[in-house]
């Protein structure tokens, strides 16, 4: 099995200090940490974060040089893109999310560009925000030339006139199938697909939540299928029992033997 950390949500306004707070432990055990970053975050909208400025206006990454020197002295840090803005294109109290109904071909691109500017390395993954991602998305972040990690659920969501969909589509529905007429051991809903989905034009692999009440089960699940468990965390919203629960699974994926990877991996 193999053992990822996406932690989402990181941004302009993100401080190198709360990484080493939250995560000094965890590198010293050699386990790496991916962080999906917001490339030009615009605060105005969306449900996170609140403390931030609500102007409608976007904050680079690229004003964050604390930022990103800390980060680019660490070999176990990845950086993912998360979204472009991830901001909410509704009015208040109503949400559509960033990379759902229409998106610009170009958008992807755009923020993967500037994430690639500000940290001096290739960014290979698309992580959507709030996990959701319409088939206009797909499309732009095919055009970015990226691969996806998304939430629980893959192979029902979006749809693409091409044989790798069709062949995703009824893998997903035999896996859910199987699912349905298995013992469930601990897992409360469809485990996320423990393999990388192949899409034709870009690969994606799913993840749990810290939070999810079963993500003990779901890290079981990948264990016995050989699989790939990505459990994602979100550094601005950590407490000690959250840290707690995360050293937990890292201490039982290291009794079944997890091997601890950087996500680009999981995608050669
Ligand atoms: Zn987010």
């Amino acid at each position: 099995m193999k053992f990822i950390i996406r932690d989402d949500d990181l941004n302009h306004f993100s401080k190198s200090s709360d990484i080493s707070r939250w995560y000094s432990d965890i590198f010293v055990q050699d386990i790496p940490v991916s962080f999906s970053c917001i490339p030009f975050i615009n605060p105005v909208g969306d449900m996170y974060p609140a403390h931030m400025p609500q102007e409608y206006k976007e904050f680079s990454i690229i004003d964050n040089p604390e930022l990103f020197d800390y980060i680019k002295g660490n070999t176990l840090i990845e950086i993912l893109q998360h979204g472009t803005t991830h901001a909410n294109k509704k009015e208040k109290g109503q949400m559509r999310f960033e990379y759902a109904g229409t998106v610009p071909k170009e958008e992807a691109k755009r923020g993967r560009e500037e994430l690639e500017r500000a940290f001096g390395a290739p960014v290979s993954i698309f992580v959507p925000p709030h996990d959701w991602i319409d088939t206009a998305g797909v499309l732009s972040v095919e055009n970015a030339g990226m691969n996806i990690i998304r939430g629980r659920g893959a192979g029902f969501r979006n749809w693409i006139f091409r044989p790798a969909y069709v062949a995703v589509f009824i893998r997903m529905l035999w896996f859910k199938c199987v699912y349905i007429f298995s013992r469930k051991q601990g897992l409360l809903k469809t485990p996320a697909y423990p393999h990388v989905l192949n899409f034709g034009r870009h690969k994606e692999m799913c993840s749990y939540r810290l939070e999810d009440p079963d993500v003990f089960a779901g890290l079981e699940y990948a264990h016995r299928t050989q699989g790939i468990f990505v459990v994602v965390t979100h550094l601005h919203f950590y407490d000690a029992e959250k840290k707690a629960r995360l050293l937990q699974l890292t201490v039982r994926a290291r009794e079944l033997g997890a091997e601890f990877v950087r996500p680009s991996t999981i995608f050669i």
